[in-house]
């Protein structure tokens, strides 16, 4: 079929665009009816159905040729911006040396996400996760006085992570492709400067991917500050909570989001403590029903250990702690980790440790009667509760109309550690908190001296001494972010990609090619034009019925179709079709190029 179009190329290098246009028969087009069986999410359906990517190994994909230009478009608008905010670009290598990472520590520390392999000479290597290890080696050569920063480093590279649970096609694979860049500053104050350029950078970067997102505050661990943010684009598949503001622009994740404590005081206690039957009612729920009282009455336990150490790396101390929780609220591990004395680390307790303790089985517990003691830790909610319910430590037993200070002492310790729900009073005094399902595609973060200390990472200060870098990094999911598109950006049909990441942003769809001259003529000279224009045009000369031709675009997620038939033809019209219309509107042939660079704009 090829042979018959071949006045105009089929492949042309546009310069001006530095891209690739195409003729469909010279192109690698393979569309599939099914979606494969372990594909749970639409993105992974769509991608695989579209010949974008095809599975090698769990979690292991070949980017296809139609997947890859997506891609390619990431990284272009990705690379330009960075560029702009005077970020340099570098490589680093995949495969690096084990010392480096020792150095770190994360070597040893890091779990089996971290794939290790061996050389023949039996040398340690690890596949890079990420890069903060090599930059910071060559931040310790090669930047030596303050005269030589700040500088960011960036690189486009293959990572590989063993994710527990690889899953969703290129949204958590272990090989995908990240951006990660490292900024190397003085002092902590040019090191923030450097984090907001980034910041600004990924708000100019996700604005030119034509997505929907949101930037929201993410945990910083024990660095502290504010200074890490997520990029989730909104989809209501993503794996992460998002919680915002419907008064303001705040903006967490679950894990910083804060649930304030309760205004007002603390209610008068109303009723006696009252031990009640509650054979086989072991939930919060369960209990509510059978005592026909809101779930918001009761409080649930959670039993948790610490651990001492003796000096042989023994444990010599076993504490053990009860978490109270109100009985509709979950329980945040990361706030947990932050409350003092469980921030070196906790373990749910054991069975045994539990009834040591308490004198029961869990789903009976609660914090009057302990056998032995025990820190307790209360949620800020549940401290300002009054009248509640919870477990007697007696099996078939809660104990209705429990009081602080009246009933049990005021706890150890009051704390938030739960995840905030909708409706909560944003922490920042306006308006209330909702809560979205996101996609994390970035994550910018203030990492101060961690690496530099644990590397001897040092520059010459004005002063002629030698001080540690000032560190941050930050990562964008080039492979996770076509995927978190096609989640937002999908029908029935397949893809609907937004112009800026699209395989290609026109496609040219002749009917009848190959009987009509008139056809022909005008999708070349269509094609010429728009390839002319810098117009990213792929034409379908593979001769396909229309259904199966229009179904194939469809699928793809070509943003923009021009569609030749000789029935219009003789009107002289064109039909032009954006993938998101539900009819396609007619356009004098004379006028179609017009037409569509009109669209593109818009
Ligand atoms: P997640 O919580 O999704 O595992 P992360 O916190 O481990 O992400 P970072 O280490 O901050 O991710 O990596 C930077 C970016 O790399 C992430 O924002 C995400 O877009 C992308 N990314 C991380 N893990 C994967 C993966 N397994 N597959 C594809 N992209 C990934
Ligand atoms: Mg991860």
């Amino acid at each position: 079929m090829a042979g018959k179009w071949a006045q105009t190329p089929s492949a042309v290098w546009n310069p001006s665009r530095r891209c690739l246009q195409m003729k469909a028969s010279q192109f690698l087009i393979s569309t599939l009816k099914e979606a494969p069986a372990d594909a749970e999410v639409l993105s992974h359906q769509l991608m695989t159905r579209a010949g974008m990517i095809k599975k090698l190994g769990a979690g292991i994909y070949t980017y296809m040729p139609m997947g890859l230009r997506v891609i390619r478009k990431v990284e272009a608008i990705v690379r330009e911006e960075m560029n702009r905010a005077g970020a340099i670009e570098c490589v680093m290598p995949v495969i690096q040396p084990g010392e480096l990472w020792t150095e770190s520590g994360r070597f040893q520390t890091m779990g089996p996400e971290l794939l290790r392999v061996r050389d023949r000479h039996e040398r340690d290597f690890v596949v890079q996760p990420t890069s903060e290890e090599a930059v910071t080696d060559i931040a310790r050569q090669d930047l030596r006085s303050y005269k030589q920063l700040p500088k960011n480093l960036y690189q486009i590279q293959t990572k590989f992570r063993d994710e527990r649970r690889p899953r969703f096609g290129l949204m958590r694979g272990r090989e995908f492709i990240m951006k990660d860049a490292y900024s190397f500053d003085r002092d902590e104050a040019s090191a923030k400067l450097s984090y907001q350029k980034m910041a600004a950078a990924y708000r100019a970067i996700f604005d030119r991917f034509g997505l929907t997102y949101r930037a929201v505050a993410a945990d910083s661990g024990a660095i502290g500050g504010d200074l890490s943010e997520e990029f989730q684009v909104i989809a209501a598949t993503g794996e992460d909570a998002i919680v915002y503001s419907t008064g303001s622009d705040y903006a967490a994740n679950m894990e910083k989001a804060e649930a304030l404590a309760p205004a007002g005081a603390r209610p008068a206690p109303g009723q006696p403590m009252t031990k009640t039957p509650t054979p086989g009612k072991s939930t919060c729920a369960d209990v509510a029903e059978l005592l026909a009282l809101p779930l918001t009455r009761t409080v649930k336990s959670l039993v948790l250990a610490t651990e001492e150490l003796n000096d042989a790396g023994e444990v010599a101390k076993v504490q053990i702690w009860l978490l109270l929780l109100r009985g509709d609220h979950d329980m945040n591990e990361v706030k947990v980790g932050k409350v003092s004395g469980l921030d070196q680390g906790f373990r749910f307790a054991s069975v045994p440790e539990i009834i040591d303790h308490f004198g029961t089985r869990p789903g009976y517990l609660g914090p009057i009667g302990l056998k032995k003691p025990v820190k307790i830790v209360a949620d800020r909610e549940v401290a300002a509760m009054a009248d509640w319910v919870c477990g007697a430590n007696e099996e078939d037993f809660h104990i209705t109309g429990v009081n602080w200070g009246r009933d049990l002492p005021e706890p150890d310790l009051v704390a938030d550690i739960r995840n905030v729900v909708a409706g909560d009073a944003a922490p920042d005094g306006r308006g209330q908190l909702a809560i979205e399902r996101g996609i994390e595609i970035g994550h910018i973060f203030y990492l101060g001296t961690k690496y530099s200390r644990a590397m001897d990472a040092t520059f010459l200060d004005d002063d002629g001494k030698p001080k540690p870098f000032e560190m941050g990094c930050y990562g964008i999911g080039i492979t996770r972010l076509p995927a978190a598109a096609i989640e937002q950006n999908h029908d029935e049909r397949g893809i609907i990609w937004p112009d800026a990441i699209a395989p290609f942003t026109v496609v040219i769809c002749p009917v009848g090619m190959d009987r009509s001259e008139g056809v022909k003529a005008a999708a070349e000279g269509l094609y010429a034009e728009l390839m002319q224009a810098g117009v990213d045009v792929i034409l379908d000369d593979r001769g396909e019925r229309p259904g199966a031709m229009f179904a194939d675009w469809e699928l793809i997620g070509v943003p923009h179709r021009v569609t030749i038939g000789d029935k219009g033809l003789k009107d002289g019209q064109l039909e032009y079709q954006h993938r998101r219309d539900t009819a396609a509107t007619k356009v004098p042939a004379g006028e179609i190029a017009a037409f569509v660079k009109g669209r593109l704009a818009a």
